[in-house]
């Protein structure tokens, strides 16, 4: 079970400002990813924190896109239309409704640790993997 940080109103936005949001209440720690998916979406590898659906609200979400790859229409990956930012990763019939959050969305969260890495047979040759999180 990952751990979480409890911050009464943790604040995120994309890099130009039209995505803006809070959650109030836990934020879960960081899990990377280095699947091949991740990479393409974020340039390299996935860092994401995540939190309930239930305690994220948007104050402006107009340029919030969703992608769903052809092959696993379940799966939903959040980008601003405008700017071009990775935000979020959410499977569509995930009955706790948890979302993944890019931890770099964040405005100020803190107290946020890498708890694991996954697919870390599968990052790129020049991605340096931190040895401590468990692989
Ligand atoms: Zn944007
Ligand atoms: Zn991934």
């Amino acid at each position: 079970m990952t751990g979480t940080v409890d911050a009464a109103v943790t604040n995120g936005s994309c890099m130009c400002g039209e995505i803006r949001f809070q959650v109030t209440g836990p934020i879960r720690n960081v899990l990377q990813c280095h699947c091949v998916r991740c990479r393409k979406f974020t340039g390299n590898f996935t860092a994401a924190s995540g939190a309930s659906s239930h305690d994220i609200a948007f104050e402006f979400d107009k340029t919030l896109k969703w992608f769903h790859p052809a092959e696993d229409a379940n799966v939903a990956y959040g980008f601003c239309a405008a700017c071009g930012s990775s935000m979020f990763w959410r499977l569509l019939d995930a009955d706790d409704g948890h979302w993944s959050i890019h931890a770099g969305a964040f405005d100020d969260a803190v107290g946020l640790s890498t708890e694991a890495i996954w697919y870390a047979d599968h990052a790129a040759e020049y991605t340096a993997l931190d040895p401590a999180p468990p692989h």
